[in-house]
């Protein structure tokens, strides 16, 4: 696949986007792009793709990695870029090893496996003694029953490598183990690299509660953008998001806490630069666990919440911070809140009820249903979607979550059974 582009360079800023052909991250970024003056090089997968149409678009092919890399450097030396942007886990390794071929501020692009690797991860934060739960690989391989009879439950199971909470399940002995595994294996089949299939992860259940963090690397200063709380408690067996509320009512001594051990996680992946997404646990003494970072953005419609809690668009930061450019200052009083709307059971989806009502409600700014009629509802842990999300603006965290919840209520979520024929 050749690389096809240029325009000529109009501004002397041109910002490189390197997305999967699919990301719903690339509209909120070109948005963002236009508000900040920047040309844009979208650099993505597929022979048909319209991208080179609707914007100059270089095609390349995410399988060979090398190629890839190869064509957006020869391209960068007819038309320079100022930054280059991965938009998803897929495409964050590839925009940092560019980066780095064009001598561009990046990170390691090893600190990428990081975040999509949950064992290399773990060990990573664990010999730079960052909390992280205490962790076993169950290798598929080898007898399974032994392996796991040697757990201190309850644990949670989950693939090396899936994300939106796909195949994590906690379980609380050996006999609930056995059929975790059994469950995780089946949907491991859609996993193509081996490596990624060959074991699953078991790690110490953390009870307690649940936040989200966003944040921003700038030559390795930590800068926080938003910290959710997830008033819901999370404690399985699966691990659905439901409601991230801002600002967070933790004390002011657990946000530092919360801060200070993100920053650690960072500096031992040897992250530096751009957006950092993390999830984390805060058990009853007090104490901060990582469960997830990553060198993103927080994913879906969520980066919608970072406008509403801070005044400012979430992609227009990280690109203003990529580019050098002034960052707009971040200020919002008040509350604010998402619900991703849970998937209340399989089937099929015949219609959403209520949701005018839902809309009514005080401090209900947005409600989208993102599931058509029709469609397949697939919970957790096999399925990663949800039904849609609601947004809330208030004036406090607790307003919004009490939004949230009157207008969870008035939904009503209408399904029938999903037969399937089987094959004699
Ligand atoms: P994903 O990357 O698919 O989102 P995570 O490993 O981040 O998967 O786990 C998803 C969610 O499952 C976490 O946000 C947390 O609520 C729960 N979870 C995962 N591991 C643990 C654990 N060791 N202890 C308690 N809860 C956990």
């Amino acid at each position: 696949m050749g690389a096809v582009l240029f325009l000529p360079m109009k501004t002397s800023h041109r910002l490189l986007i390197i997305a999967p052909h699919s990301s719903y991250r690339i509209a909120p970024y070109l948005q963002a792009a236009e508000a900040l003056g920047v040309d844009v090089t979208i650099a993505s997968a597929g022979e048909h793709s319209l991208i080179s149409v609707i914007n100059k678009g270089l095609h390349i092919n995410f399988a060979d990695k090398e190629q890839a890399l190869a064509e957006i450097v020869a391209a960068a030396e007819q038309t320079p870029f100022a930054g280059i942007l991965g938009t998803d886990d897929m495409s964050v390794a590839l925009a940092a090893n560019v980066a780095k071929a064009l001598g561009l501020p990046h990170n390691p692009p090893e600190a990428a496996l990081l975040a999509r690797r949950k064992d290399k991860a773990r060990a990573c934060l664990q010999e730079n003694n960052v909390g992280v739960p205490v962790h076993h690989r169950i290798e598929l391989k080898k007898p399974i029953i032994a392996q796991l009879e040697t757990l201190d439950y309850p644990c949670v199971l989950k693939p090396l490598a899936m994300s939106g909470s796909r195949g994590v399940i906690r379980v609380d002995d050996v006999a609930a183990a056995q059929a975790a595994v059994t469950r995780i294996i089946a949907i491991l089949r859609d996993v193509e690299e081996a490596e990624e299939s060959a074991a699953i992860l078991a790690e110490k259940y953390i009870a307690g509660r649940e936040v989200a963090y966003e944040g921003l690397l700038s030559d390795g200063t930590l800068k926080t953008l938003a910290l959710f709380d997830k008033p819901e408690p999370l404690e399985g067996p699966y691990f659905e998001e439901s409601y991230y509320v801002s600002p967070s009512r933790l004390s002011t001594k657990i946000q530092n806490k919360i801060t200070t051990t993100v920053a650690a996680a960072c500096s031992a992946y040897g992250l530096v630069q751009g957006p950092v997404h993390a999830e984390l646990r805060i058990d009853e003494q007090g104490d901060v666990w990582v469960m997830e970072i990553a060198a993103r953005t927080i994913g879906g419609e969520c980066a919608r919440l970072v406008e509403l809690a801070t005044g400012q668009k979430l992609e227009k930061l990280v690109l203003a911070q990529l580019l050098n450019l002034p960052l707009p200052s971040i200020d919002f009083e008040g509350g604010a809140g998402v619900l991703m709307i849970p998937i209340p059971k399989a089937g099929i989806l015949r219609r959403v009820e209520g949701v005018a009502a839902a809309r009514a409600v005080e401090g209900i700014e947005e409600l989208v249903i993102s599931v058509r009629d029709g469609h397949e509802l697939v919970p957790l842990p096999e399925g990663s979607s949800y039904l849609g999300f609601i947004y809330a603006v208030t004036n406090s965290a607790a307003e919004a979550e009490l939004a949230l919840r009157q207008a969870h209520s008035q939904l009503k979520i209408v399904t029938a059974p999903l037969f399937k024929l089987q094959s004699l």
